[in-house]
């Protein structure tokens, strides 16, 4: 190899091991089918915590916007920073209670947060009162979840004494279901609760629908819906699942094959033996790159449109597959984690069922050093890390 060659060869750049793909066509009909969803005043507050559940919080919340989302929801002042920072002018709702020390950035920034104490509501007072400004806040009642929020017989009390405080707007009252996903009854116990308050905030937007709960009623989309799961084309029930197209792919390589005899074991712990002679995988994935080791021996991968399952543990960097109905596969070959393959699909809810949590929990494990490309993106970040088709 001539000196030139040898450069050129080491100087392109690798293409990765493990990928995921981000397809902003499908991101763009799961927002028009929640537009169809809820009446024409009613605002989408699309939730972009967690990187946007994994799928980068700057170039989702780019496209999002692009697309006529009205406000971002988000769970902390870093995320306000990261979002302004890349030029995102929207409002952005802090779900999660802010530390005292945060009260400067986050008015500083306008940004709105979801109170559940006077003491939050005095925090951003002060803040807003030195610097000139208006703190706007949605006041959260408990009427079930647990978490955050006022419980309701001390709402009325204390929306009172958050009214006197000169620097703060009260910009809406929201709660939240705790299982909008599993139990309708518990869920309209929980609006109802919400309802009783009503007179006492009369005029005031009122949010409380996440993607299951838009779904299950449409009354619960009020004046605005705070939705994540369903933008991203996943869902808790099977009927919304049908209507979405999930909007991630996650990839990875035959980085190894060989050839193994019956009764061979696979993986740490030997917890599993091959039933037949049989021709084996490795792949560029493992858990500590957030394929969950609880998938061990249980989840299936695509390569070359046909579903191949993992045997024996997950490990830090690598599984094992079984290819022996492929006719063919090379090193190299493209394995389909989570997507589409043929005929075949695999979706975050299948991995979760298998390893016994939720679709979120999939999403969220992704490590982020897993590069994610965008395709059909409207939008574009300037920033070196996004890679765009
Ligand atoms: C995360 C979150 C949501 C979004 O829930 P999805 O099920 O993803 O639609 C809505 N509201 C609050 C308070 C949340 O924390």
């Amino acid at each position: 190899m001539s000196y030139k060659n040898y450069y050129s060869f080491f100087s392109a750049a690798p293409l990765p091991r493990s990928w995921v793909e981000i397809d902003g066509q499908a991101l763009r009909f799961n927002i028009r089918v929640a537009r169809k969803r809820i009446p024409k005043k009613t605002k989408i507050i699309a939730v972009v915590k967690s990187d946007a559940y994994g799928h980068g919080l700057v170039p989702i919340s780019r496209e999002l916007v692009q697309s006529g989302i009205e406000v971002l929801g988000i769970n902390n002042v870093d995320e306000v920073i990261e979002l302004r920072n890349a030029g995102i002018q929207n409002p952005l709702l802090i779900l999660c209670p802010i530390l005292p020390p945060e009260a400067p950035l986050v008015i500083a920034n306008n940004a709105w947060v979801v109170v559940s104490s006077f003491n939050e509501a005095k925090w951003l007072n002060q803040a807003a009162e030195h610097l000139g400004k208006k703190a706007i806040i949605h006041l959260k009642i408990d009427t079930g979840m647990g978490r955050l929020g006022f419980i309701p017989s001390n709402f009325v009390k204390e929306m009172e004494k958050i009214k006197k405080l000169s620097s703060v707007c009260i910009g809406a009252v929201c709660t939240h279901f705790s299982q909008a996903d599993t139990d309708i009854e518990a869920t309209e116990k929980q609006w109802l609760e919400l309802l009783k308050l009503k007179e006492h905030f009369k005029g005031l937007p009122i949010h409380v629908a996440n993607s299951a709960a838009l779904w299950r009623k449409s009354v619960y989309a009020c004046d605005y819906v705070r939705i994540g799961l369903a933008l991203y084309g996943l869902a808790p029930m099977s009927f919304l699942r049908t209507l979405l197209k999930p909007i991630m792919s996650w990839k990875c390589k035959v980085v190894l094959i060989k050839e193994l005899p019956k009764n061979h074991p696979i993986s740490y712990g030997s917890t599993y033996r091959l039933k037949k002679p049989s021709k084996i995988a490795v792949l560029s994935i493992g858990y500590g790159d957030g394929y969950l080791r609880s998938l061990s021996n249980k989840a299936f991968v695509l390569i070359k449109g046909k579903r191949c399952p993992v045997r024996g543990a997950v490990t830090m960097n690598q599984i094992m597959v079984d290819i022996s109905e492929l006719s063919s596969c090379k090193i190299g070959e493209e394995a389909v984690l989570i997507g589409t393959q043929g005929k075949e699909s695999i979706n975050a809810d299948e991995l979760a069922k298998l390893a016994g949590t939720i679709s979120y929990e999939i999403l969220t494990n992704i490590h982020s050093n897993i590069p994610r490309q965008y395709r059909h993106f409207l939008s574009r970040s300037n920033a070196s890390v996004h890679y765009y088709e």
